[in-house]
C-alpha cells in the first residue's frame, strides 16, 4: 500500500457535534482492525476516537442517528469550483 492509498482510505471528517452554529471539529477517519472498526483521530489533539466519542468531543452529546452530525468531507469535490 503506498501514500496514496493511504490519503484514499482516510476522508477528512467534520462534526460541529449536532450543535447549529457550532464550533466544527474536524478529524480523519479510517477502519483498521480485524473487524474493520471505524475510528477517527482529531486533528487538534491527535487523539483516536470512535464515531460517537468524535461526535461528543466536538461538544455534542449522545445520539442516535450519529452519522447525521458527521460529515465526510469529499475532498475530489473543493477545488473543481
Ligand atoms: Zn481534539
Amino acid at each position: 500500500m503506498d501514500t496514496s492509498d493511504l490519503l484514499r482510505i482516510m476522508p477528512s471528517v467534520t462534526t460541529s457535534g449536532g450543535i447549529i452554529n457550532g464550533k466544527v471539529t474536524e478529524g480523519f477517519l479510517f477502519n483498521y482492525g480485524k473487524g474493520k472498526q471505524t475510528s477517527i483521530v482529531c486533528i487538534c489533539h491527535g487523539r483516536f476516537f470512535s464515531p460517537a466519542e468524535f461526535v461528543k468531543h466536538g461538544g455534542g452529546k449522545e445520539v442516535d442517528n450519529l452519522m447525521e452530525f458527521i460529515n465526510i468531507v469529499d475532498d475530489a469535490s473543493i477545488g473543481n469550483a
